[in-house]
């Protein structure tokens, strides 16, 4: 019983080493946001892509295929939660853990993202000093699926 303890630990560690190697894709409107996420996440060894709107944000999930998907609620034309959805109707697509990122003055956009298929969701305003930790938490937590 406890080797199976151990082993389990081990393969949940082994997750977030694995996520330093892991591609994201940002589909964030506002410039400043994907600067610093784009900064923070590279800085981490993640590889990058960004979108600036949901029409683009699915184009680019679908041709990168990427391991995480960083995805703002709000954003024109298309809101997040419509953007989720878009992808999580797309049998390639279903699996990838998508992460809203979602306005703290604004609590019932939680459900709202959880309900259109996101993952799990961080705050905004991000926190510079934690957010990847935050990020790699919720993948462990997920075990990489959504
Ligand atoms: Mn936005």
């Amino acid at each position: 019983m406890g080797s199976r303890k151990r082993l389990h630990r081990r393969a949940s560690h082994d997750v977030a080493l694995d996520a330093m190697s892991r591609s994201v894709l940002l589909i964030e409107d506002n410039e400043q946001n994907r600067y610093l996420l784009t900064f923070l996440l590279e800085s981490c060894g993640y590889q990058v892509s960004a979108a600036h709107d949901g029409p683009r944000g699915i184009e680019a999930a679908r041709a990168l295929s990427p391991s995480i998907i960083l995805l703002d609620i709000q954003l024109p034309t298309m809101d997040g939660y419509a953007v989720a959805r878009s992808l999580r109707q797309n049998e390639a697509l279903r699996t990838i853990p998508i992460v809203a990122v979602t306005s703290y003055a604004m609590p019932g956009d939680r459900e709202t993202a959880l309900e259109a298929g996101c993952t799990d969701y961080i705050e905004k305003p991000i926190d510079p000093d934690t957010f990847v930790q935050q990020l790699e938490a919720i993948l462990e937590r997920h075990g990489g699926q959504p």
